[in-house]
């Protein structure tokens, strides 16, 4: 690094000094490593930005923006382009991005009854993503971990053999421990202490694994680059067969002493309601999950997508009973966004899943009730919110929690620092047998 280095020209907070240097002095090594990380997740987080703007955004001068730029495209994650028309327009500014064929996260979204499995590059662009529909007999737990590590190599093989798998992120629909990758209860699957992410990591033993509870997910992927971009106190409330919360307090996300916290779908509404399958009524989930769209709109069968979807067309089209369920779900719907605003003081409040779609189609019902129940000054400074990433927050979520690793220290990323040892392209050298060696 020159004398220009980041040590005068961060305004980011500087690592921690290791035990027994002394305190105030970091590290060069250590700097550089933290504004690698900062570059990276700025250029994550936007897909592509100019040098200038990384120089704006991060307080450093141009010359260590370069240098750190030139660190990031030799360790293969990043590429520099110069604009069309750049070369006429006096002194264009690189744009940097992620490299197409860099790095990617593989992404799964364990739903009820399927599988949505992607490969996510750095920038957050989905390149493949598939849909796998379980059957009854294969919803157990080490079933599930079975097919999704079958699933994820095949959709690893189908990439370029350029692209290198940097890691693993799993969203499930249930409360997921604290570091132990132990899901402690997804109802939903009838899962109890089920040891998920230790039978996965035997099953992929070089790919690194981390499994989030779905809504969780969503509010990080809704923050990052869905509706909930730039706020800090934000919840996202997922309906889909359960209904769940992901919240941010002051941009960090809220978890609880056991990781467990945002469980809004069992909490009870209505005492005298129908009875849930946790065993408490009148739970938030039995009034505004998808069965409970369909048992108010007198449908029978069971919960899924298209069963929802039918229901809404319904409505849409003007069928009584269809109107009617929808309407009272949506009024429900308000009182828990009431309890939200009082409890939270949010923001924004995203919704997903099947909950976002009941908001559009009863938007007067629910915030009706949300006027008539939250607190005036709360209420006044709430905006609700539909997730303009659809279905794939919580995909998208867990492809951010396979990033971590790399986006906290880009320097560790081994397969990575081997290409660039290699200093060649790397799809030039690597043969069909050899590509995926993390997870074959
Ligand atoms: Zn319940």
């Amino acid at each position: 690094m020159t004398r220009r280095s980041p040590a005068t020209g961060g305004n980011g907070s500087l690592p921690v000094v290791p035990p027994g240097e002394k305190p105030g002095v970091a590290r060069p090594d250590d700097i550089r490593r933290h504004n690698l990380a900062r570059v990276l997740g700025e250029v994550h987080g936007e897909g592509a930005l100019s040098r200038a703007e990384l120089t704006r955004r991060l307080l450093l001068s141009r010359s260590t923006i370069r240098a750190l730029v030139t660190d990031l495209c030799d360790l293969g994650l990043v590429e520099e382009s110069v604009p069309v028309g750049g070369e006429r327009a006096g002194r264009p500014s690189h744009v940097v991005a992620p490299r197409p064929d860099g790095p990617y996260a593989l992404a799964v979204d364990v739903e009820v009854d399927r599988l949505v499995i992607a490969a996510v590059t750095l920038g957050g662009t989905l390149v493949r993503r598939y849909v796998r529909v379980l059957g009854a007999a294969d919803r157990s737990a080490p079933a599930v971990a079975r097919i999704m590590a079958e699933e994820v190599r095949t959709v690893a093989a189908e990439l370029p053999a350029s692209c290198w798998p940097i890691g693993l992120g799993v969203s499930v629909p249930g409360t997921v421990g604290k570091a132990s990758g132990f899901i402690a209860a997804a109802p939903n699957l009838h899962w109890y202490g089920e040891p998920l992410g230790p039978m996965l990591q035997e099953l992929l033993p070089h790919l690194p694994v981390a499994l989030g509870n779905d809504a969780d997910m969503g509010v990080l992927a809704e923050h990052l680059r869905g509706a909930a971009r730039r706020a800090t106190d934000v919840v996202y409330l997922t309906g889909k067969v359960g209904v769940g919360a992901g919240i941010l307090v002051n941009g960090q996300p809220l978890r609880g002493a056991a990781g467990l916290a945002g469980e809004i779908g069992h909490t009870v509404l209505d005492p005298a309601g129908p009875a849930c399958h946790c065993g408490v009524r009148g739970c938030v989930e039995s009034l505004i999950g998808e069965a409970a769209l369909l048992r108010l709109s007198g449908r029978t069968g069971q919960p899924d997508p298209e069963a929802v979807a039918s229901v809404l067309a319904d409505a849409r089209a003007g069928d009584p009973a269809a109107r009617a369920g929808v309407r009272q779900v949506g009024r429900d719907l308000g009182r828990v966004l009431a309890n939200l605003v009082n409890l939270l003081n949010p923001e924004v409040i995203v919704l997903g899943g099947a909950l976002a779609d009941i908001f559009e189609a009863a938007r007067a019902d629910v915030l009706t009730v949300v006027d008539a129940q939250a607190m005036a000054a709360a209420r006044a400074t709430v905006d609700f919110r539909v997730s303009p990433l659809g279905a794939d927050s919580s995909l998208l979520g867990a492809a951010e929690l396979a990033f971590r690793n790399l986006l906290t220290d880009p320097l560790a990323a081994p397969s990575g620092r081997l290409h660039a040892a290699r200093g060649v392209h790397p799809s030039s050298r690597v043969t069909e047998s050899a590509r995926h060696p993390d997870i074959a």
